[in-house]
């Protein structure tokens, strides 16, 4: 026998799909990595539910998929990776678990940096995988994340038609918030004077905002998250940070930060606070978005450089 709830549940389900796109269940999306989830959220809105398999503060690089993470990618209506090696693992886990659909790849269109091509050391060695001397940390610039938003939206407008002008509309507000964003980091940093801007960070993911905004990030040679540094690298740094007068070291929310407490002790350079390079915060900490992400990261680095002196 029917109890009453079970017919009331039955009339309400007739009753949402009779009024059409605006009930209908959400587009299951599965991205990557946290930025990325974000990204699909502000231009999906209410039309999609996002997972992302790499959560707030987690390293994306090393990310060891479980079984899990197959099944959910599985029924997945469509997957987005960032690409240019960054997530290889995502796409090859998308085939082994049945997804069918082609793997969106948020970073198509914009233009590459090699590694190490916005960092004062040509000669590091960071493995991100597949993506063969190519900087996979595209959304470091807020341009390219311009570019991203583009390639979402297309690849929504694609999974559902319907929704198209609702996507649309999304994109375009966010678009316009990104790039008074964009404006704003320009700003800030540009009002710094040239040798004040150098920084040091534990991992080298900062080339496409010191290409987009002029600064220096110099990292420990040798190191990435999977590598310890050698003693030589790290004497070298030192040596690079005095001659230089380079202010402030930053910490990463992925990094272990022993490292450049090392440094910062050693070279008398200041430690500058917490940067968020490859994931958001939780939604307790300062970066639970992308433009939350990048607005912390100019006023940690900002409020380091105007205020640190360089080192000794
Ligand atoms: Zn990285």
């Amino acid at each position: 026998m029917l109890s009453l709830s079970r017919i009331t549940a039955t009339l309400f389900a007739t009753f949402a799909l009779s009024t059409g796109a605006a009930h209908a269940a959400p587009i299951e999306v599965t991205a990557s990595f946290s930025i990325l989830g974000d990204m699909v959220r502000e231009v999906g809105g209410d039309r999609v539910n996002v997972q992302t398999l790499v959560g707030p503060d987690e390293d994306t690089h090393g990310f060891q998929p479980r079984p899990s993470d197959s099944r959910r990618i599985g029924s997945a209506q469509l997957v987005v990776a960032n690409g240019l090696g960054f997530d290889d693992w995502m796409i090859r886990l998308a085939r082994s678990g049945g997804y069918t659909r082609p793997v969106v790849i948020a970073s198509t269109g914009i233009d590459t940096l090699a590694k190490g091509a916005g960092d004062h050391d040509h000669d590091h060695d960071h493995d991100h995988g597949t993506g063969e001397g190519i900087d996979p940390h595209a959304w470091q610039d807020v341009g390219n994340a311009l570019r991203y938003v583009n390639n979402i939206a297309a690849a929504l407008i694609d999974a559902d038609p319907a929704g198209a002008d609702e996507y649309r509309a999304n994109a375009e507000r966010y678009s316009g918030q990104l790039k008074a964003l964009d404006a704003e980091i320009h700003k800030a940093l540009g009002s710094l004077p040239r040798e004040r801007r150098k920084v040091v960070t534990s991992h080298a993911a900062f080339g496409y905002f010191a290409h987009a905004y002029n600064v220096e990030f110099l990292s420990p040679v040798g190191v990435s998250n999977n590598a310890e540094p050698t003693a030589k690298g790290v004497a070298q740094l030192i040596r690079q940070l005095r001659k230089e007068k380079v202010a402030a070291i930053f910490v990463e929310n992925i990094s272990d930060p022993r490292l450049s407490e090392r440094i910062s002790a050693e070279s008398g350079a200041v430690m500058g606070g917490m940067l968020y390079s490859d994931a958001l915060s939780t939604t307790a900490g300062p970066a639970p978005t992308y433009i939350a992400m990048m607005r912390h990261n100019l006023h940690t680095l900002m409020a380091a450089l105007t205020s640190a002196p360089p080192a000794r």
